[in-house]
């Protein structure tokens, strides 16, 4: 398989609200993270940072402009492989020492990175069977409740476990938007990895049923309106019905 040149490596598209998508092309749709830049006034906020696997800092201007945050969604592979490139770095207690000592199994790099997730691979020297997510230390633990501030926009902090324990979604409710991570997005959700919890599932997807979402951004697949909200999170609540 040919490899990718860094330049072409990301993928920048502007949203409402001073929102960037940043992804990775280069990797199939379901195992690409989708990476959120959010302008503040005093400090950017970066809601995940990908694989990892070709520099942020290096090849994304958008990311160092300013002072920048960057919080992990929750700590597998796909989400925070260039957290080590920002000083600043946010993750839910639960999954602190994940990001800490992000090994192969625990961020699941070991089964789902193969060659076969890719349509071009990254650039030299990268290699499937040694890739690793590099440590990141949280300068900062999260519980459910926090707040993000970036000086004129503020984040809360659900914690939503079921996917992985530590998993979080911030909800600006000035804007009604929901960054909801791995645990909803429009697209088969993954409820079986060795960290995942069904009955905490179960209630992180009862209480985002209630918020007053206006628009989500999900860690992977096309972001959605209030009403797919909604039709996503019933259908699934429906085919979940034991663990009420
Ligand atoms: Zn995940
Ligand atoms: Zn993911």
């Amino acid at each position: 398989m040919d490899r990718a040149r860094p330049e072409d490596w990301y993928r920048l598209q502007t949203k409402a609200d001073g929102v960037t998508l940043i992804d990775e092309p280069f990797i199939q749709p379901f195992y690409r993270c989708n990476m959120w830049h959010i302008r503040g006034r005093d400090r950017d906020l970066l809601v995940d940072s990908g694989m990892g696997v070709v520099s942020l800092r290096d090849w994304v201007p958008l990311v160092t402009e300013r002072a920048l945050t960057a919080v992990a969604s929750h700590t597998h592979f796909d989400h925070i492989g260039c957290h080590h490139e920002f000083e600043d770095r946010c993750v839910h207690h639960a999954e602190a020492d994940l990001l800490a000592n992000p090994t192969r199994e625990a961020t699941l790099a070991d089964p789902y990175v193969t060659d076969d997730i890719f349509d071009l691979l990254p650039p030299a020297p990268y290699q499937s069977a040694t890739y690793q997510v590099k440590s990141a230390p949280a300068t900062r633990l999260l519980a459910d409740g926090d707040v993000v501030d970036l000086g004129d926009r503020t984040f809360e902090v659900i914690h939503t476990p079921g996917h992985s324990p530590g998993g979080i979604a911030l909800w600006e409710a000035a804007t009604a938007t929901l960054f909801s991570g791995d645990i909803v997005y429009d697209g088969p959700l993954i409820e079986d990895t060795y960290h995942s919890d069904a009955a905490d599932y179960y209630r992180s997807m009862v209480r985002l049923y209630d918020l007053p979402v206006r628009v989500v951004h999900g860690g992977h697949f096309p972001s959605y309106d209030g009403a797919r909200h909604k039709a996503i999170i019933r259908a699934w609540l429906d085919n979940h019905e034991t663990h009420q």
